[in-house]
């Protein structure tokens, strides 16, 4: 386990990704590897490599809006709950007056595990590329200058938020969509449609709404079409756009993490490519470690 470096460039070799290229305060440093596993998030690793991939996202779309998310604290989250709750006009009203000010001043306080402490995963701006450095930084400032605005608006405007003040903001800034790998799998909107069974599943995902089945996903969507011995995991997986709103959350990173891992280690100790690995395998292990691999086995638990 390492922090503090950054990945900048696979080791390559007729094909095969042998481990990556770091930069440090030591300087450059490389980690050679049986199977690499791109978590990246924006799939640097495999767009390094030469892999394909999408890009395709709107980016005034909201699933590919940038922002830093922050916290107020010293906040009376309670007074504020029982103003939206009791007067539900005058917090419409008070809303309307803010977005004839600025519209960012609109953004919703969401309650926390701490009584004095509110969050704002907003305001999300569009336009921006979060593959652009230019762009990130200017997103970084957009993100405090406005974080200060709805804080001093809040604060005379608010109840509950007169004495609020910054508590932090986001520990990096928040990225929904980037790159997608080409896989030999891919999600995409029609699966939806179906059953959404897959027989190569590594894990579920529920439907896009009530109306759309449970998703199976499948292992292909984190294997690249020529690389070799590289996983894409998390939500650079490769997916339809469609698909990525409900793939990129939290929980089908998850599950997908657990899965290249698990695969990972099985090439490893079989000596196989990551492309060979048994389906079979992957999901006997996967449901010994307690997880639910099919749509069949909801709600039965670990087996042993
Ligand atoms: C503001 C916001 C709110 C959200 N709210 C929700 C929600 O309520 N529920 C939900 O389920 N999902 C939510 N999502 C979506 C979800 O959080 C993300 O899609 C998910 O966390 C992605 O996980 P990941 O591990 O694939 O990528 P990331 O979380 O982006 O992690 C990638 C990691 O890799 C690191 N990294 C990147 N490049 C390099 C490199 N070259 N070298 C070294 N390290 C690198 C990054 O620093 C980062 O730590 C939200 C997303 C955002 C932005």
């Amino acid at each position: 386990m390492l922090f503090h470096c950054w990945a900048v460039a696979p080791l390559v070799t007729d094909g095969n990704v042998e481990g990556v290229i770091f930069e440090s305060k030591e300087g450059r440093f490389a980690l050679q590897a049986k199977v690499t596993v791109d978590c990246t998030g924006d799939g640097d690793i495999f767009a390094g490599a030469g892999a394909e991939f999408e890009s395709d996202f709107d980016s005034s779309s909201a699933h590919a809006r940038l922002n830093t998310c922050f916290r107020f604290g010293n906040v009376d989250m309670r007074r504020f709950l029982d103003f939206r709750m009791i007067y539900p006009d005058k917090y419409r009203e008070l809303m309307n007056e803010a977005r004839q000010e600025d519209e960012w001043l609109t953004n919703t306080a969401f309650v926390t595990p701490y009584d004095s402490v509110a969050l704002f995963v907003t305001p999300k701006f569009s336009g921006y590329s979060a593959l652009s450095v230019a762009d990130l930084t200017e997103v970084e400032f957009r993100s405090r200058d406005t974080m200060r605005q709805i804080l001093a608006w809040y604060r005379s405007h608010m109840p509950g938020f007169e004495r609020a003040w910054i508590l932090d903001s986001a520990a990096q800034i928040g990225t929904r969509h980037s790159r997608r790998l080409t896989g030999v799998a891919r999600v995409d909107a029609g699966a939806w449609r179906n059953d959404g069974s897959d027989s190569a599943s590594i894990g579920l995902c529920p439907g896009l709404s009530t109306k759309f089945p449970t998703l199976e996903i499948p292992y292909g969507c984190m294997v690249p079409q020529q690389l070799e011995n590289l996983l894409a995991a998390g939500r650079n997986l490769s997916c339809d756009i469609t698909s990525h709103a409900a793939l990129r959350e939290i929980p089908e990173c998850w599950v997908l993490g657990q899965g290249a891992g698990v695969a990972a280690a099985l090439a490893v100790r079989q000596k196989l490519r990551v492309r060979d690995v048994a389906i079979e395998g992957i999901q006997a292990e996967l449901r010994q470690q307690g997880a639910i691999v099919e749509r069949t086995n909801l709600g039965t638990g670990p087996q042993n």
